[in-house]
């Protein structure tokens, strides 16, 4: 079972979040037929989603990144409640090993582009932040996302490990976070144990579960929590008809005379809905209502 741990450390100077996310990578990824670079990179977004919104109280957010590489889009949905949903441009990608022999994950990504982070917690007005890519290996880019856009110097450290059948064998990560009263000391400390953690995935392998890598990399760790979390999908019907009212009217009455209906197919979950005539004048009547 994939979960999410939060704790702290250095006498609660920092915040520290792991994430051991295979299970629900492996789905999203195996769902999308996604490449290796490509499930490396989508998996690396979904450890990061599943972390941050471990940091809301209540809500969700969406992390989108849009480089100037192959992949062209990254999208990962992640809810309070453990909840994680993802898509990506071009899950064909496929890209020589970049020179240390790795998925060359910065390549696929690209290194020209915006990351943007949307908040929506309940009664409060959306947080939209974004910053510019800095190589397109994400773990690097949200930590300068951090810096930047909120102000919090945060390490980011998350990866995957790919199997000889193409498929999410491990992915998971780490965000350590410096607290307002945090020393200098502190933070040498999260710099250094970046430099000295070449890849998070060396800890999962030696230790069963995200709980035991935590405790073992920090012995003083205070356990604030431990959720779980898990591929969902929360697309109906209604949203599909919703979102078929923002279409142009001409469309739309082609759909209905042409066609009788239309299928249409959720980016997240490939979970395929038919909309009848009905569905679509219902559409209709909301595009009318809302006077578009
Ligand atoms: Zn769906």
């Amino acid at each position: 079972m994939d979960s999410l741990v939060k704790g702290l450390i250095r006498n609660g100077n920092i915040r520290v979040y792991g994430v051991d996310s295979s299970l629900t990578s492996k789905k999203i990824c195996k769902d999308h037929e996604a490449t290796p670079v490509v499930s490396d990179a989508l998996s690396r977004l979904i450890s990061v989603g599943a972390m941050m919104a471990g940091m809301l109280k209540d809500g969700r957010l969406t992390l989108k990144i849009e480089g100037n590489g192959p992949i062209k889009i990254l999208y990962v949905d992640a809810s309070s409640n453990g909840n994680i949903r993802g898509f990506v441009g071009n899950p064909f990608v496929d890209l020589p090993l970049n020179s240390q022999n790795k998925l060359d994950v910065g390549k696929a990504v690209g290194n020209l582009g915006v990351l943007t982070v949307t908040k929506k917690q309940n009664l409060k007005q959306d947080f939209v932040g974004d910053v510019i890519l800095t190589s397109g290996e994400i773990g690097d880019d949200f930590s300068y996302y951090f810096y930047m856009s909120e102000q919090t110097p945060s390490i980011v450290l998350v990866g995957a490990i790919i199997d000889v059948n193409y498929e999410v064998k491990l992915s998971g990560g780490m965000i350590l976070q410096l607290l307002p009263g945090s020393s200098e000391d502190d933070l040498v400390f999260a710099e250094d144990f970046a430099k000295t953690t070449p890849s998070i995935l060396q800890l999962f392998e030696k230790y069963n579960n995200i709980l035991d890598v935590i405790k073992n990399v920090f012995p003083d760790i205070e356990i604030l929590s431990e959720t779980p979390i898990k591929f969902s999908c929360d697309c109906t019907k209604e949203r599909f008809i919703n979102g078929i009212a923002t279409l142009d009217e001409k469309e739309i009455n082609s759909m209905i005379e042409e066609n009788h209906g239309c299928e249409v197919r959720c980016d997240f979950c490939n979970h395929v809905y038919n909309l009848s005539e009905d569905d679509l004048k219902k559409s209709l009547e909301i595009k009318h209502k809302k006077g578009e």
